[in-house]
């Protein structure tokens, strides 16, 4: 099949504009025609200084037949779009290729889970059987199977569990928009009262009151996020597991395509940071085997992770959101024996959830296609 035609939909999004700015980076906009989609702004011209391209017209992106023309569409718009656009072409006989980054068809037996410096065999496996539809995983697992792939290369895994520390901007734009707002506010409340903070106490007061009034923005969070965090990320599961919970497990075997599944699991929390989501790991491994080997295998696994040695002013200075948004640097640190015994392993890691964790695999899917 020859593929000309490259249909973006969802790209002024958060993912959107990430993978925007990656494609225009790597020039990939060179490998064929590109045509802009958007759900809500369509008919205008865009400019020929926006990344660096003149893309014509936006499209609307329920026109089938303007989608239908398309070899690739790659799509961050979001599940709903997804669930409702995906049946449509493919009951019109659209037998273009797919690439989503969206969690809807993720688990759907015709998708493949996209991270080739992880799972390259099964995507060119995929592909040989002629299968269409590619799908970014989840934010939070494609970091820690790149943050410890050293360890999965190496079948050392028994079980893992992930504690995470996630940012609003995992949430989409406007969930980003409200966590900056909600600082804002809390800003602006204590200008107008200055004088009322006169201790380090009356400051915590005067700070919760705010975040527990209606006055703070919260119709995207619904709860404040500032100053707070929100231990539960999307809807309720089975098992007392929240939804993004039980992808750690599920994801993470698919991705791996395990014969023995790997337990995953642990509790997912969004914190008030912008982006990168961190994740705090315990890993039971099935040998004992020397910190210092150990290491080896985490440090060579891949050439975005980076280990971090367990000191305090590396780990404070290196280890951090603040130092690793918008990088493709995995930081890797923390790690361990714990006090659970010789094969118990501690680990900490922070990465772009942006990056590696959506926006990078697609671009690189594409780039897979072409080559
Ligand atoms: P988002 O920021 O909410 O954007 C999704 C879409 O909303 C946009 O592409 C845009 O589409 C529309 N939109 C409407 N008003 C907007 C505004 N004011 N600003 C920007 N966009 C606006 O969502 P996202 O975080 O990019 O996520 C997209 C998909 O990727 C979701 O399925 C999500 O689960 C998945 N994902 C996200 C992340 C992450 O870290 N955010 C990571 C992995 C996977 P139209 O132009 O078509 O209206």
């Amino acid at each position: 099949m020859q593929l000309k035609n490259i249909g973006i939909v969802g790209w002024r999004g958060m993912v959107g504009q990430v993978l925007m700015e990656r494609m225009q980076a790597e020039n990939d906009f060179s490998l064929g025609e590109f045509t802009l989609f958007s759900a809500s702004a369509t008919g205008r011209s865009v400019s020929g200084k926006m990344y660096g391209r003149d893309f014509g017209k936006i499209l609307d992106a329920s026109d089938l037949n303007a989608l239908k023309k398309m070899d690739v569409i790659l799509t961050c718009q979001g599940g709903d779009y997804t669930k409702q656009y995906y049946p449509m072409l493919k009951r019109e006989g659209w037998r273009g290729f797919w690439i989503d980054a969206a969690s809807a068809l993720r688990m759907e037996k015709e998708a493949t889970i996209i991270l080739d410096p992880v799972n390259m065999h099964v995507i060119k496996s995929a592909l040989q059987r002629g299968e269409t539809t590619f799908v970014g995983g989840n934010c939070t697992v494609s970091l820690m199977l790149m943050a410890i792939q050293g360890l999965f290369k190496a079948n050392l895994v028994e079980w893992i569990s992930t504690m995470t520390y996630q940012a609003a901007s995992g949430a989409g734009a406007k969930n980003m928009e409200e966590l900056v707002a909600q600082y804002d506010c809390v800003g602006r409340g204590l200008q107008k009262n200055l004088n009322v903070a006169q201790s380090a106490l009356e400051l915590e007061k005067k700070v919760t009151g705010i975040i527990r009034s209606e006055e703070l923005p919260h119709e995207h969070f619904g709860h404040p996020l500032a100053y707070s965090l929100l231990p539960w990320i999307d809807s309720e599961y089975e098992m007392g597991q929240s939804r993004e919970e039980w992808k750690g497990f599920s994801e993470t075997n698919k991705i791996l395509q395990t014969t023995k599944p790997i337990p995953v699991d642990g509790t997912c929390v969004r914190v008030g940071v912008l982006r990168c989501h961190s994740q705090g790991l315990t890993i039971k491994l099935n040998q004992n085997l020397p910190l210092s080997e150990i290491e080896g295998m985490l440090r060579e696994a891949n050439p975005w992770v980076k280990l971090v040695p367990n000191k305090k002013d590396l780990t404070l200075a290196e280890l951090t959101p603040a130092a690793i948004s918008g990088t493709l640097t995995l930081g890797l640190g923390r790690v361990r024996k714990m006090r659970l015994g010789d094969s118990f392993l501690n680990a900490f890691t922070s990465g772009d959830q942006l990056l590696w964790g959506a926006a990078e695999p697609l671009r690189r899917m594409l780039r897979i296609l072409f080559e």
